[in-house]
């Protein structure tokens, strides 16, 4: 007769739920303890009040290259709720638009070649200093990046010589979407990785994913999958501390007392987790060493209502405007607007302190410059939503201090055997990213219950490994 085994699951965020489903799937009893009222983290959704709308916290969207993120969308049976992306459109003011298309036929890394030879934003000097850092990413691939890794990713361009007007039009618009931190302060390996794996390295790679549900309903899966193994989704449940024998952890120590577990998966954010380990955990785990020593990087998602259609284009990056992307969305049933549009502003700290008139007022004039005739007359009602703590922040050298999901055998202070470790910003190699977080939380259930850990990586297309010498 076998005996259950019960983990706990601390956090359910991405990484939280992640870890779940794959202990949950390894006939583990699975305990998925999580402070709020739904599931999701930093990537959900809430009713607003004011509209009564279920609204994402900010738009979130996933890329072809996010393989561990779409495999749980997959065990969750929601992949078919993400519409793809593969155009996307720069404007250039006054109504002007550029699109970077994934061209039918052509094989990585060609396949943004043609649309990107005619995009207008860019002189042809521009375009081959652009095409030039480019050859360098593809030709160095991850084992290149190696020698970026703890230095400022415009580092790199300026080793490349990129001229300041692409850096702040072409580089560091995907850079601050992606790593949500300028080119001059951003972990060179993390964008490079961005660049090579997420456009270069395969065709579908930079495809863009959008829910067309909110992102809450997304997870709806998980209660049931859990509730399988004979284990329970405790909502409204704050983890107060780890229980440690001084040797193993017990349990997970809540309001109405320690919840027992063979093994404990934390996929809490680092300051959160510092709360839950006592000086006497933190000694035995030298995992733990550093969770005071992250720092956070905010985002502002602002949702927008319009009174009329004002995007005919379903996204919009507003290079060189503070305000970076523009997704629009048809408006829901029975809502009083025609079209929604999510407007995302990163690496937000300078709107910290705003009035919402202000923001407004920022966001509309940044549309107005990208569509003429838009007014905020147009704007039937906006809602912001400013998260402070949105992403780890991908400063250079930040690496060195992200833990390992697992525990290191034989180590003095190495490790407690049944201590995993999930979450974003944990050793995944990515920057802040619902990817990062999948990936980790497999990685800790992996570690914990056995199997396989991550997903496989799109395959890189032949051409690419040509170029990197090793076709
Ligand atoms: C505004 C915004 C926009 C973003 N845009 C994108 C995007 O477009 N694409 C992308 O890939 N990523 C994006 N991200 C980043 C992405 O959301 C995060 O990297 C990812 O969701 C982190 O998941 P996680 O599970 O590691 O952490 P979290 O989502 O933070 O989950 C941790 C969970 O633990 C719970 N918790 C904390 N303490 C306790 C406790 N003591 N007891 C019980 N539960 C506890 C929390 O309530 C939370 O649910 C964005 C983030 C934000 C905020």
């Amino acid at each position: 007769m076998s005996v259950e085994r019960i983990v706990a699951v601390v956090g359910g965020g991405v990484a939280g739920i992640a870890a779940a489903v794959r202990a949950a799937e390894a006939g583990w009893r699975v305990e998925l303890i999580e402070t709020r009222t739904k599931l999701g983290g930093r990537a959900t959704s809430f009713v607003d009040a004011r509209s009564g709308l279920e609204l994402d916290n900010c738009q979130h969207v996933v890329m072809g290259c996010c393989t561990n993120i779409l495999d749980l969308y997959d065990r969750l049976g929601v992949l078919g709720e993400i519409d793809w992306h593969e155009t996307l459109w720069f404007a250039r003011g006054g109504g002007a638009m550029d699109r970077l298309a994934i061209a039918p036929v052509l094989p990585a890394p060609l396949h943004y070649a043609p649309s990107f030879l005619r995009m207008r934003l860019f002189s042809l000097a521009e375009k081959l200093a652009i095409s030039r850092a480019f050859l360098a990413i593809l030709r160095m691939g991850p084992k290149g990046r190696v020698r970026w890794q703890g230095r400022a990713f415009g580092d790199f361009l300026a080793e490349l010589r990129q001229p300041t007007r692409v850096v702040e039009l072409f580089w560091d618009p995907v850079v601050v979407s992606a790593c949500n931190l300028p080119s001059a302060a951003c972990e060179a390996a993390h964008a490079l990785k961005v660049f090579d794996e997420g456009m270069l390295a395969h065709r579908f790679a930079g495809a863009v994913g959008v829910s067309r549900v909110p992102l809450a309903r997304l997870y709806d899966a998980t209660a049931e999958i859990v509730a399988r193994t004979g284990g329970a989704l405790h909502l409204r449940t704050s983890a107060k501390a780890l229980a440690f024998d001084g040797t193993r952890i017990t349990g997970v120590v809540c309001e109405d007392g320690v919840a027992p577990a063979h093994a404990v998966i934390a996929a809490v954010p680092p300051d959160r987790l510092s709360r839950l380990c006592s000086g006497t955990l933190r000694a035995a785990d030298k995992r733990l060493a550093n969770l005071e020593r992250f720092g956070f990087s905010s985002i502002l998602g602002v949702h927008l209502a319009l009174r009329r259609r004002v995007l005919e284009v379903p996204n919009l990056a507003l290079a060189g405007r503070a305000t970076h992307w523009l997704f629009a969305h048809d408006a829901p049933e029975g809502a009083d607007c025609v079209q929604r549009i999510e407007a995302v502003v990163s690496a937000s700290d300078g709107w910290i302190g705003l009035s919402e008139d202000d923001i407004e007022a920022r966001v509309a004039a940044d549309i107005a410059w990208a569509v003429p005739g838009f007014t905020r007359a147009d704007i039937l009602w906006s809602r912001p939503v400013l998260e402070r703590r949105a992403t780890f922040a991908s400063r250079p050298g930040i690496d060195a201090i992200r833990p390992r999901a697992a525990p290191e055998a034989g180590d003095l202070g190495g490790g407690v055997a049944n201590l995993f470790l999930a979450g974003e910003w944990t050793d995944t190699g990515w920057p802040s990213t619902m990817e990062g977080a999948a990936r980790s939380g497999y990685s800790a259930a992996a570690a914990c219950v056995g199997g396989a850990a991550a997903c496989s990586d799109l395959p890189v297309g032949s051409l690419v490994r040509l170029a990197r010498g090793l076709a």
